[in-house]
């Protein structure tokens, strides 16, 4: 162990705090802290014209807006989703009574492989709920040709794609309705709080419905809603964040490239790139250790570990592992191959924007050390 300070995946980003007091003061004296106040309708029309697209419903987390999107299509039956996520994203389905239908992953891009979805159809599948993994769009005009095919609506967990834009646009704007999450973790947060993107102002007025008990007006309930708002201070927050947002990017992709830079010279070491991308993100920075690598993966991470840097295997186990999944038939290892090998293989290293030069020369100093051990 050394006694160097400590290294994180991530660090939550955050703005100036002196440029948040006066929000702060204004939440104070309006009274209003939450139900769609001043800040979050101003959030709300200033993230949609920011992300390019037509519709933003704020929520207080990416999981309960996940739930309220399966309820404001109201999806059953089967959902088709990928193993290789956060689990929230399964656990949307379950929370609505649906069954999670697991298809593999595409291994150059660790999505949903669209190619193996239509195999995976059957007479109760309503949806597709695919993961934009680490910011990296699925094949969104695969998906779609498929859904229109087999009349099944999309939902995209884009928990990780804040801000990602492929050659029609933002990526948010496929499928009939995206998700996002700004949990302190991801690239873009107000400490907790998430959002729906939708096409039109009947869909985002029943989503507004269903994050509100429900309520349609002071007196009419029109549907089984739950809480799902976001607070006045998370949404000034945020409206502040967008100032900075676009800096952090910026820096996220300079640290990507020094990464790529790096890893050139490595054999053994694949870094995980996206498709079609115009705008990325650079939310995680992601590497399969492989067999051309002299140490495994789970070595390389306690490697790091002694080093003091907080390396995640994201995403190990597969969801599809967990003990209210494995007993689904599509759950089979078998059936899952390349979820399995990325799963084993996946080591994301740490990215952020206040990652300075001295930090990444250790990180590079663990590969370094790790690439030249004979085991
Ligand atoms: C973070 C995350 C979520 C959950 O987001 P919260 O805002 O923390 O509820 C869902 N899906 C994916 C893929 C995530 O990474």
């Amino acid at each position: 162990m050394n006694h160097e300070e400590n290294i994180y995946v991530t660090k939550p980003y955050l703005p100036p705090l002196e440029e948040f007091i006066p929000h702060l003061e204004k939440v104070w004296h309006s009274g209003q802290l939450t139900n769609s106040g001043p800040f979050h309708k101003q959030f709300e029309e200033a993230l949609a014209d920011y992300l390019g697209v037509p519709h933003v419903s704020l929520f207080a987390n990416a999981t309960i807006a996940l739930v309220t999107a399966l309820q404001a299509l109201r999806i059953t039956g089967e959902v088709i989703t990928t193993p290789y996520s956060f689990v929230a994203t399964a656990h949307s389905l379950l929370w609505n009574g649906i069954k999670p239908v697991f298809v593999d992953i595409d291994p150059a891009t660790l999505n949903l492989d669209p190619a193996r979805i239509e195999a995976a159809i059957t007479p109760q599948t309503t949806a597709i709920l695919p993961v934009h993994c680490y910011g990296h769009p699925c094949d969104i005009d695969a998906i779609e040709k498929i859904a229109d095919m087999y009349n099944l609506r999309v939902i995209y967990d884009a928990a990780h794609a804040f801000g990602v834009k492929c050659h029609c646009g933002s990526v948010l704007n496929h499928g009939d309705l995206s998700i996002l999450s700004f949990h302190a973790t991801k690239v873009f947060n107000t400490f907790e709080g998430g959002a729906i993107i939708c096409r039109d102002l009947k869909s985002k007025e029943r989503i507004d419905y269903l994050k509100n008990f429900g309520f349609a007006s002071e007196t009419s309930v029109v549907a089984t809603g739950i809480n799902g708002k976001m607070s006045e201070f998370n949404a000034a927050l945020g409206l502040l964040q967008l100032k900075h947002i676009d800096a952090a990017l910026d820096r996220r992709r300079l640290i990507d490239q020094a990464y790529r830079n790096f890893f050139a010279d490595i054999p053994g070491i694949r870094c995980v790139s996206g498709r079609d991308e115009l705008k990325a993100n650079y939310a995680y920075f992601p590497i399969l250790v492989e067999d051309g690598f002299p140490m495994r993966r789970d070595a390389l991470h306690d490697l790091f570990r002694q080093n003091g840097i907080h390396v995640r295997r994201y995403f190990y186990p597969l969801i599809s592992e967990f003990s209210m999944y494995r007993g689904l038939p599509s759950a089979t290892p078998s059936l899952l191959p390349e979820a399995h090998y990325a799963s084993s293989r996946i080591l994301c290293l740490p990215i952020y924007p206040d990652l300075n030069e001295a930090q990444l020369s250790r990180i590079f100093q663990v590969i370094r050390q790790a690439a030249i051990c004979l085991t």
